[in-house]
């Protein structure tokens, strides 16, 4: 039997645990048994398929297929059973777990003995409701105007955004990672809201706020706290709150993508410590990433990328998003990562069979690894008939 086949018949065996098993999980709290050693063991195959298999040509049942899951601790146990086993039964991979630590550690047994790979899905620098931070005015990020994000959040009410100049803000994002690294189904902890806010929102949402961006305006542009400040100034020479024109500054950006990428590898080697691996919610291409948000992604060093390519806030076509994966996956070869990338799909964009079909074709043709739905919730019969199809297929 050729590697290949050994690979393609265990991800076949994968996702097939009777969903009664899982009740009893749920219902018992019962902890890692032999049942789910061996599960763990299947997971860890189809994760390892990703990485090893790589070419273009790889047939379908060596995708990976994801999905954003929100935490919904209001959620009864006969409610997420209900969700994880569709889930599954369309063949569907993984789950990116939302919520809070206690809820991930609640759902994710359940989720890992339906069979799923899981990660758990963290808010790292936009920290809506977040008590105890929200005590702390100068953990929070300050834009060009000089107001807090905590007090004067850009756009919506839940953008609040911690500094990643602040050690005791950053100290209490590791706090929540950590908390997350430690759960043992979990397989990655996964960063999202990795970034600054945006300084230039997507075109397709720039209406939708009433707002034309045709550059860096001042209170969308974060952080001028004085800690942001006098770190540029003593690494650069320059007083940037006293500059012409900040956004024209290079070195000023490079200051920024460079914070996020230090958070990046302190979550790195919390999840490490965990013997977790960590993954990334990403803007749709580095450079795009850049422009809009200080994103340096393929900078970043996780070991999978998850590119929102939400074709729609953008004002482009399905076609784009196999554009943005070309584009991702070429930066990243560039820099010698071979870590896997899965196209992030809007749902409600893709409002029939065929669109569905077709986002899917499109990352899958242009070197993804597999494409992430977001999110569980907006899931709807057609979509799993594709999902089924492409399976069976
Ligand atoms: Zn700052």
């Amino acid at each position: 039997m050729s590697r290949v086949t050994v690979l393609a018949s265990q991800v076949k065996n994968v996702g097939k645990i009777p969903l009664t098993a899982a009740v009893q999980l749920l219902s018992v709290g019962k902890g890692i048994d032999d049942n789910l050693i061996g599960l763990q063991k299947q997971v860890n195959a189809r994760v390892g398929v990703a990485s090893e298999v790589r070419d273009s040509d790889k047939p379908w049942s060596f995708r990976m297929i994801w999905t954003w899951c929100g935490g919904h601790a209001d959620w009864s146990d006969e409610k997420w059973l209900e969700l994880l086993d569709r889930l599954v039964q369309a063949g569907i991979s993984g789950v990116l777990l939302g919520g809070p630590p206690a809820q991930v550690r609640r759902v994710a047994p359940v989720a890992k003995s339906a069979g799923l790979a899981v990660h758990a899905w963290m808010w790292t620098f936009c920290r809506p409701s977040d008590e105890v931070a929200e005590k702390h005015l100068d953990w929070y990020q300050v834009s060009r105007e000089g107001k807090s994000s905590l007090t004067v959040p850009p756009y919506v009410g839940y953008y609040k955004w911690l500094c990643p100049s602040n050690e005791d803000a950053v100290q209490h994002i590791l706090k929540t990672a950590e908390a997350l690294a430690v759960i043992p189904e979990i397989d990655a902890v996964h960063m999202d809201y990795l970034r600054f806010p945006d300084v230039i929102l997507a075109k397709g949402l720039q209406p939708k706020y009433g707002i034309v961006q045709d550059r860096e305006y001042p209170q969308w542009d974060f952080c001028y706290c004085e800690r942001c400040v006098a770190a540029f100034k003593k690494a650069s020479g320059i007083s940037v709150n006293e500059a012409d024109d900040p956004p024209s500054i290079p070195a000023w950006k490079e200051f920024r993508y460079a914070l996020i990428q230090k958070a990046v590898d302190r979550v790195r080697s919390v999840s490490s410590r965990g013997g977790k691996q960590l993954s990334a919610a990403v803007f749709p291409h580095p450079e795009l990433a850049r422009f809009i948000c200080r994103q340096s992604w393929d900078d970043f060093d996780v070991d999978a990328y998850f590119p929102m390519t939400y074709q729609n806030f953008y004002e482009e076509s399905i076609e784009w998003i196999g554009e943005a994966c070309s584009k991702g996956v070429s930066a990243l070869r560039l820099k010698g990562k071979e870590s896997a990338l899965y196209a992030g799909l809007y749902l409600p964009s893709l409002s029939s069979e065929d669109q569905f079909r077709e986002a899917i074709e499109a990352a899958l043709s242009n070197g993804a690894d597999g494409v992430s739905l977001f999110d569980a919730e907006n899931l709807l019969p057609y979509h799993f008939k594709v999902l089924t199809s492409l399976n069976s297929g």
